[in-house]
């Protein structure tokens, strides 16, 4: 599981060198799109890597730094030819929007688009993809906006050199082990899970807040989290204007954290008023010291 923010700024001011919100998680050969703004199919192919392998975005909220790269996007899923269902998750007007400019653009998706609509206060499982269950939470922001929390089942890993041991290193019936907890082998021996499974390992998971201020509700999605992503789009000095344009400082984001037990915070979705977001992780390291800055196009683990 890694993930890679492709925009780091908030705002749909253009900027040279910064790029507004999506991010995208690796999960096996998938990638799951968070957020989709203007440059993302740019900032994808920066990345190196192909919106073929997404099948499911998740969208946080309508404003414009958050969804005005998938009308491109999606056009060019279509001129790729593309079959591969595609599921977008989004709060209620999204669909609306993209089937109208589908329409006025003379595209005729040839993939099925399934649309998920996220309604006023909705909280619960959205989708399971490889291994790992998709839940959502409402947030406070000035239009609807929703967290996301992707969750690795937890799984048994087995351990490679209890296989040599045994001389099983090679035996294709480790999946019915895996599957069924034990099998007997032709010399009469028989084989647990236990007897190859590795030590237990914490199952990840993986936060992406959309904007929002300061609210239980991202603590409470955010519970023991590996990795949050959550944005900071002020500077603590100005508390009071974040709270009425309904986003957080790095500091509020940096108690979330703390409240929330998370291992690790990175913080994006900074004004595009600080020229560096230097001051702004300091600030948060005071509350919660495992704070890290997201950078574009950086590949980071969970
Ligand atoms: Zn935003
Ligand atoms: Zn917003």
């Amino acid at each position: 599981m890694e993930f890679c923010v492709l925009g780091t700024k908030a705002g749909g001011v253009p900027l040279v060198k910064k790029h507004s919100s999506a991010t995208f998680l690796r999960l096996g050969a998938e990638l799951v799109l968070f957020d989709c703004a203007e440059h993302t199919q740019v900032q994808l192919l920066r990345a190196g890597v192909s919106w073929a392998h997404i099948n499911h975005i998740f969208i946080s909220h309508l404003h414009g730094d958050h969804i005005l790269g998938l009308p491109p996007l999606l056009s060019t899923m279509n001129g790729d030819r593309r079959t591969a269902p595609l599921h977008i998750y989004a709060p209620k007007g999204l669909e609306e929007y993209l089937r109208l400019g589908m329409r006025i653009m003379d595209v005729q998706p040839n993939f099925d688009l399934h649309f998920t609509t996220l309604e006023e206060g909705f909280s619960g499982e959205l989708a399971q993809i490889r291994g790992c269950t998709v839940h959502t939470r409402m947030l406070e922001h000035r239009i609807t906006s929703f967290g996301f929390r992707v969750q690795e089942e937890e799984q048994a890993h087995i351990d490679t050199e209890k296989l040599r041991v045994l001389g099983l290193e090679s035996d294709k019936r480790i999946g019915i082990i895996k599957r069924e907890g034990s099998i007997t082998l032709e010399d009469g021996r028989t084989i647990s899970l236990a007897d190859i499974a590795a030590p237990p390992r914490k199952p990840r998971s993986f936060v992406y807040c959309g904007d929002t201020r300061v609210c239980d509700a991202v603590v409470e999605l955010a519970k023991n989290a590996t990795v949050m992503l959550h944005e900071a789009t002020f500077d603590a000095s100005m508390t009071e204007k974040a709270g009425e344009r309904y986003h957080c400082t790095s500091h509020q984001a940096a108690e979330h954290a703390a409240k929330a037990g998370v291992e690790r915070l990175f913080l994006t979705h900074f004004s595009v008023r600080y020229k560096s977001a230097t001051p702004l992780i300091r600030e948060a390291r005071k509350v919660f010291p495992e704070t890290f800055m997201a950078k574009e196009l950086k590949l980071e683990k969970v």
